[in-house]
């Protein structure tokens, strides 16, 4: 006899979907992208069904059935959930570990999936004496009259979640108890009217209205400053009178509320963000108005590339370079990368804008599958500053600043200038130093040095958050001589303060900002010219407007020259380059900008090439450099991990997998290199080992993974330890 059974994806880290029997007469509600609840073990659980039910022959396994139907219709449009079914399938992760990543927590927990209704009621006279004369047992309508005798023309949102049920509130309302206004205006309006444009910007937009119907990726190449945001606007507003969507990401949380208020500013209240400093009530909210159609411009960070769109018309992916758009852990996604796959889905166009392209979009437009457009002047007109060296071995600095920067700043300063020090270090130095007998405070569970936090008064591990006080003497050799050496963002605020007494210092670290809106607040203070000047990390080189700067600091850039890894010039470019574009962007600025860069090392080949050339001949090198040792994009990397209590137990599990491989039919033209241990063998108290596969094409790695991943889910090992795989890798450690 045959079964009638339904593919369902289950919030579980393993790499299949699971089969429920369906119970008669269901089949037709048992839809692709409904949400079902399930017996799963002993637990019960929320599953996503992935395809309509089917007939199989009974091959005697015992299948449990569907126990209910949590959606009328799918949650959301069918090429949202090949999205997902591509991504898992990229990316070799588990379907349901990808469903959940794309959906809110409110809809993954079982929610119904309709957006909560903000009504606008007020008590009556009727009312406020109902409530007095109403029995005590008639708990929920006293609660709901009371929610309302607090506060006139109350908006109150109706729900289980609210404690005010939609039952109690007909009542009120048929016994004229409370009264119901009509919702009121949205709260934001389109206030701007678009500026004229540039005629560089004017030739852009029309090479960018250019492109051949249908899906088209193109590369917005403009320094920044030189306008790109407003053709990002302009493209938008064409999509909208079309009556489609547009999706626009951005890298960063911070940097979400300044892109989204200039869509704002546009189109009014048709605009939403999406970002994880958002209530979960928000984004699910937001979440269903994409996939309803009343937010029709969606700007948001990395997950937003997963929202519902039923019309998208124009993806848009602004600062395309950035690494921040690949998901570090669990399912290690590039949104930038699905950003493209879904307007090539969408048979739409794709824009990514950047002042630095990655290596790889450059890549693409040498290969004819990206068109290039160019925005090379800046809008203010004055071209970016051309960066200077400090050779700090000829001015040995003190708390990381060098006499003549400091003597730089000092006179901004005195013109009524802001300056800004980028330092990529947080904290107030990287570790803490014994004089006597050279410790270093190590890390208990990592092999890695504490950091020195001054404002805690802590002693804190940046790559596991361990914490412990300083001690106060040196745990080897006993001498109470110990110093924080070397220096972070709260050290050079502090030599700052002390050198510029007066003047407003604000520091800009994820310490500095946790949590709320403070960023959004602090860089308010600092358009308003109340700060004067700015350290901080990598947070203050990205996209900010900052009218009034002219001076820009880079306090080391030496790091990236001395580092192992193979993206380390390309994003020392980057940044330099973003960095120094933060000076001098307006008109305003009251002296000619000037960009200083402290080094130790000012004959350095490759750092010379960037000041003297700029980002794209560099780019030119490091892609020649690419090819010859075949890595990305003149290759395909993919890592899989391992961490276990011993090394030898990772890798032990990575020579199983490596043993898999190579024996694979599909083995193919790949490569395999390792297992070896990561470059940080222990973290966290846990050592780590890594297999690179590579290959010169993605086709045959990928054909690889697929039959090669179940083989190695399916070693005794798998379990035993913790492991990922990461397809296309950022950082290989
Ligand atoms: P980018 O995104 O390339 O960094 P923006 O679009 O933010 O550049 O433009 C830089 C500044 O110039 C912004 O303050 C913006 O409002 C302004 N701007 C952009 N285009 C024009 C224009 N055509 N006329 C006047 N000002 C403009
Ligand atoms: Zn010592
Ligand atoms: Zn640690």
């Amino acid at each position: 006899m045959a079964l009638e059974l339904v593919a369902v994806a289950l919030p579980v880290p393993l790499r299949r979907q699971f089969d429920y029997l369906v119970p008669p007469g269901w089949a037709e509600r048992l839809q692709a992208g409904v949400r079902v609840e399930l017996p799963f073990g002993r637990r019960r659980c929320i599953g996503l069904v992935l395809a309509p039910p089917r007939l199989s022959p009974d091959d005697g396994h015992d299948y449990k059935a569907v126990a209910r139907v949590l959606d009328e219709a799918p949650l959301a449009p069918a090429d949202w959930l090949k999205l997902l079914q591509w991504a898992a399938d990229y990316y070799q992760h588990p379907i349901g570990e990808v469903v959940a990543a794309a959906l809110p927590a409110a809809l993954r927990e079982g929610r119904p999936a309709q957006a909560r209704q903000a009504r606008c009621l007020s008590l009556t006279v009727a009312g406020r004496q109902a409530l007095l004369d109403l029995p005590a047992r008639s708990s929920r309508l006293r609660g709901l009259l009371a929610a309302l005798d607090h506060e006139a023309g109350l908006r109150i949102e109706v729900g289980a979640d609210t404690g005010l049920d939609a039952a109690s509130l007909r009542r009120a309302l048929a016994a004229g108890w409370v009264l119901e206004q009509a919702p009121s205006a949205p709260v934001v309006a389109a206030s701007e009217l678009p500026p004229v444009l540039t005629a560089a910007q004017s030739r852009a937009l029309g090479e960018l209205l250019a492109a051949p119907p249908g899906f088209s990726a193109s590369l917005l190449e403009g320094a920044t400053g030189s306008g790109k945001t407003e053709l990002y606007l302009r493209l938008a507003e064409q999509a909208l009178t079309r009556g489609r969507q547009v999706l626009v990401l951005a890298p960063e949380i911070g940097l979400t509320p300044q892109l989204a208020g200039r869509f704002q500013a546009r189109f009014g209240a048709v605009v939403a963000s999406y970002h994880s400093g958002m209530s979960e009530a928000e984004r699910n909210d937001t979440w269903l108005a994409v996939r309803d159609g009343r937010v029709r411009v969606l700007v948001g960070t990395r997950s937003a590339v997963f929202a519902p769109f039923s019309a998208l018309g124009l993806v848009i992916v602004d600062e395309e370079h950035d690494a921040s758009y690949k998901q570090q852990e669990g399912f290690r996604y590039q949104a930038r990368d699905l950003a493209l796959v879904r307007a090539r889905e969408a048979g739409v166009p794709a824009v990514l804008g950047s002042a630095t392209p990655s290596l790889e979009a450059l890549a693409q437009v040498r290969a004819g599958r990206y068109r290039q457009v160019l925005l090379p002047e800046r809008i203010s007109g004055s071209p970016p500053p051309q960066p200077q060296l400090i050779d700090l071995r000829l001015y040995p600095p003190r708390h990381g600043l060098s006499e003549p920067l400091l003597a730089r700043i000092d006179l901004h300063l005195q013109a009524g200038g802001q300056a800004l020090l980028f330092i990529n270090r947080r904290g107030y130095a990287p570790t803490l130093l014994c004089e006597v007998c050279h410790w270093l405070a190590p890390c208990p569970r990592c092999d890695a040095r504490m950091t020195v936090h001054r404002t805690q008064g802590r002693l804190i591990c940046h790559h596991c958050g361990h914490q412990q006080a300083p001690p106060r003497e040196c745990p080897s050799c006993g001498s109470t001589r110990l110093l924080p050496l070397g220096e972070g963002t709260e050290r050079v605020e502090d030599a700052l303060r002390n050198r510029f007494p007066g003047r407003r210092v604000e520091r800009f670290d994820a310490e500095r900002l946790r949590g709320g809106d403070r960023l959004a607040r602090l860089l308010d203070e600092v358009r308003a010219r109340r700060v004067e000047i700015l350290v901080g990390t990598q947070m203050l080189a990205k996209g900010h407007d900052f009218p009034a700067l002219s001076l820009v600091g880079v306090i080391n850039a030496d790091q990236a020259l001395y580092s192992a890894d193979f993206r380390a010039l390309e994003r020392l470019g980057q940044l330099l380059t973003q960095v120094a574009g933060r000076a001098g962007r307006a008109a305003e600025s009251p002296l000619p900008a000037e960009v200083l860069i402290q080094t130790r090392e000012p004959a350095h080949p490759q750092l010379l090439a960037l000041l003297r050339e700029g980002y794209d001949r560099l780019a030119e090198r490091l892609l020649v450099e690419r090819a010859e040792a075949g890595l990305p994009p003149s290759g395909y990397l993919v890592l899989l991990r391992a961490e276990a209590a011993q090394m030898a137990m990772a890798q032990a599990f990575l020579r199983s997998a490596r043993e898999l491989a190579q024996t694979s039919p599909a083995l193919g033209e790949v490569q395999l290199l390792g297992p070896a241990p990561a470059p940080m063998e222990r973290r966290d108290g846990r050592y780590r080992a890594q297999l690179l596969l590579s290959a010169s094409r993605r086709g045959p790695l990928h054909r690889l993974l697929r039959s090669w991943l179940p083989q190695v889910e399916a070693l005794p090992d798998a379990r035993r330890l913790r492991w990922s795989l990461d397809v296309d890798p950022v950082d290989l450690f």
